[in-house]
């Protein structure tokens, strides 16, 4: 994903959600896009710059791959996703533009962590999305279903025996999986948490009026 001038999106340095602006030199000259032949067959790529509202800081992209700074324009991490977890997930999206084939296999590697975390353990990825399915909400029924499709488990069954193995991978897959892996954070980890404090609060609610605990 490539942060435009002009739109919102998720500052890579302050992590915070904001608008950009085009960056400029000290004199207030706009320094926002150049179009960068190679010399070899004049194929162009565009270096562009843009600046946070938020932070103050530049972003730098050359054609779809952020530059500086080096790392990820996805939201953090839910704090609720335990730590082997997120370690996996965080590693995949700081080499998701450098790297697609390690994101993926960290991706695939992750997903199958949580898989396990919520007691899903089959002699394969493949199977233990399908058993992860019966639990699923529709739109993530399809959405995980969708990791094995877009991946081609099929023709590359070693992507599910051996999830961590660096493999070719499919046009889009790591940036596919990492985004289902952000709905199945807020699935497994983030609305039961809250939903946890809310059934806290509401048990010392009933406790101070007398009355026995919410199950
Ligand atoms: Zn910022």
């Amino acid at each position: 994903m490539t942060i435009q001038v002009g739109e919102r999106a998720i500052c890579p340095h302050c992590k915070t959600p904001n608008r950009f602006e085009s960056a400029t030199n000290h004199n207030g000259q706009i320094l926002s896009f150049w179009n960068v032949t190679n010399g070899l067959d004049d194929h162009n790529k565009i270096l562009r710059l843009c600046r946070c509202t938020n932070c103050g800081e530049i972003i730098i992209f050359f054609g779809e791959i952020m530059v500086h700074p080096i790392g990820s324009t996805r939201p953090p991490c839910p704090k609720e996703v335990p730590t082997d977890i997120s370690k996996d997930y965080n590693e995949a999206c700081v080499i998701e533009h450098l790297s697609p084939k390690a994101a993926a296999a960290l991706a695939r590697r992750c997903l199958q962590n949580m898989l396990h975390g919520q007691g899903i353990i089959e002699d394969n990825l493949s199977k233990e999305i399908e058993s992860a399915m019966k639990s699923l909400p529709s739109h993530l029924n399809e959405a995980i279903d969708s990791i094995r499709n877009v991946g081609n488990f099929g023709a590359h069954p070693i992507k599910s025996t051996n999830t961590g193995l660096i493999l070719e991978v499919e046009n889009g897959e790591a940036e596919w999986n990492l985004d289902i892996i952000e709905q199945l954070f807020d699935f497994y980890y983030v609305q039961p948490a809250k939903t946890k404090l809310k059934k806290d609060s509401l048990n010392i609610k009933l406790k101070e009026a007398g009355k026995s605990d919410m199950k």
